[in-house]
């Protein structure tokens, strides 16, 4: 899961880094009273997954709080590639004297972190390490020794940072072991006119892998931006919502993933993930057609089970139940194989519901999932 600036940088500042004054806001007019609280000027940022907000002009200097009014007013609602600001933060601006880029990040193929760094942050990095990759250090972390007072100086010197960062870049180190982060980064990390050292932006990636041992990770924060995502995860539901029409419900993540490509391959776009795992109920397949079918986007749904440890004819069940449960309006193609397909098979064709077609391959089902979706 992805945090916003205004969370990433609360962390940094739990784990000591020096981080300006700042607040967030939905409203332009409390972002006058904000600002004024702040001092007058403030630096306006939009709040999105996302970087160069900066570019974008999601990152302005207000000078008093009625400009900080109008630049909030101005950047609420701006779209920065594809994500739409719902909030900005207003920080206490900072007389920046040099900007440095500073990163941890998991390298899975080598079975490390690696600190990335440079002297020359900003938004400019990725022009600086496309073209100048000397100018980026990459030092790879064993996870096990981590970073020390003695790692974090080897870093700084190799990347070309002042001393003083060595301090900021092992508290960073703590910030991803201690938050079970993937992915630290700060850009800009700035030296102030005074020599202080800041953190002006922070991106952190956070492992959902971990979030069992994360107590303070509440419940409203559970890295949902979408609210049928968010529904489906209160269900207990593997769902990830896509921009297609067919809707997807199948059993097991290998088997759904290889139904997002057949739908892709007949035409159609899928419209989301949705894994319905081990034990397919009757109460789970309701609650997944309940959110596949609320998608306004699903224009058919398809339904791809491969009984095993669930045999077809409780799913058969199961779909019936949650057909007559959610009373969707769209058409559903049931392809059903595995254990106890003849029997599942039966009763759907017993029921003969008027919404519900069988096509016995997984090919075929799709095909005609994609026909449905693009012709309704
Ligand atoms: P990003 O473009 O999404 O990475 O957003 P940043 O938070 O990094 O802001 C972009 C740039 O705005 C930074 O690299 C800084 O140069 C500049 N900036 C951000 N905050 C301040 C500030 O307080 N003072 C000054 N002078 N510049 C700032
Ligand atoms: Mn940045």
């Amino acid at each position: 899961m992805d945090l916003y600036e205004h969370q990433a940088r609360q962390l940094l500042a739990d784990h000591g880094i020096l981080v300006p004054r700042a607040k967030v806001t939905d409203s332009a007019d409390r972002a006058r009273a904000i600002a004024r609280g702040l001092g007058g000027r403030v630096v306006v940022k939009a709040q999105v997954k996302t970087g160069g907000r900066g570019k974008a002009g999601g990152v302005r200097l207000a000078d008093d709080p009625a400009a900080a009014e109008r630049t909030a007013r101005r950047i609420l609602g701006m779209d920065i590639k594809g994500h739409t600001v719902r909030t900005v933060m207003l920080a206490e601006p900072v007389d920046i004297e040099e900007e440095f880029y500073v990163s941890y990040v998991l390298d899975r193929a080598a079975g490390r972190f690696l600190a990335i760094a440079s002297a020359e942050g900003g938004t400019d990095i990725e022009e600086v390490a496309a073209s100048r990759p000397e100018a980026v250090a990459r030092i790879p972390v064993d996870p096990a020794e981590g970073v020390t007072s003695a790692k974090a100086a080897e870093i700084a010197a190799a990347a070309g940072l002042p001393p003083q960062t060595v301090d900021p870049l092992v508290r960073l180190w703590q910030v991803l072991v201690r938050e079970d982060a993937l992915l630290v980064e700060v850009n800009p990390l700035v030296r102030t006119r005074e020599g202080q050292i800041l953190a002006l932006d922070g991106k952190v990636t956070l492992d959902d892998n971990a979030r069992f041992r994360q107590a303070r990770r509440g419940s409203d924060d559970c890295g949902h931006d979408d609210p049928l995502e968010a529904a489906a995860a209160a269900k207990g539901l593997n769902y990830v919502r896509l921009d297609g029409e067919v809707g997807v419900i199948g059993n097991g993540a290998g088997l759904v993933m290889a139904t997002l490509d057949v739908v892709a391959g007949c035409g159609a776009r899928p419209a989301n993930f949705l894994d319905l795992g081990g034990g397919a109920s009757a109460e789970v397949m309701a609650d997944a057609l309940a959110v596949v079918v609320s998608d306004p986007a699903v224009k058919s749904v398809l339904v791809n089970v491969f009984g095993g440890i669930t045999a077809c004819d409780a799913v058969a069940d199961g779909i019936l139940r949650a057909v007559d449960r959610v009373r969707p309006a769209k058409p559903l193609v049931v392809r059903l194989d595995g254990n106890n397909a003849v029997r599942g098979r039966a009763l759907l064709d017993e029921r003969a519901h008027p919404l519900v077609q069988q096509i016995p391959t997984m090919d075929g089902a799709a095909r005609r999932a994609a026909e449905l979706a693009t012709t309704a």
